[in-house]
């Protein structure tokens, strides 16, 4: 895929997410470092979890009515620990986690 930064930064250029998260270095481990009360999400009336987040990381099981956590694509930011809902988040492993390039 690829994407060069000077178009990103250019502002008609509309990317999708995936092009967005191309641009920031992540380097994770098989070990999740955000967890969810499974219980506590099927039990929120708005689930907002699934929406708050920049990096869409929480995605809706419908199946199984839980909530998955894309955790590789974490950049971060620290949303879902101000809005304080059933997640539990730590910094990744010492060495890994995301590298902002460009701001
Ligand atoms: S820290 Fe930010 S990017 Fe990472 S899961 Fe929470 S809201 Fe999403």
């Amino acid at each position: 895929m690829g994407i060069n930064v000077k178009d990103y930064l250019k502002p008609h250029v509309s990317l999708s997410m995936n092009e967005r998260l191309d641009l920031v270095r992540r380097r994770f481990t098989d070990e999740s470092h955000i967890a969810v009360d499974q219980e506590a999400f099927r039990n929120d009336v708005d689930r907002a979890v699934l929406f708050i987040c920049p990096a869409q990381v929480f995605k809706l099981n419908e199946d199984e009515d839980s909530c998955i956590v894309n955790f590789e694509d974490c950049l971060e930011c620290g949303t879902c620990q101000v809005a304080r809902r059933y997640t539990s988040w730590r910094n990744p492993k010492g060495g890994y986690g995301v590298t902002y390039r460009y701001g």
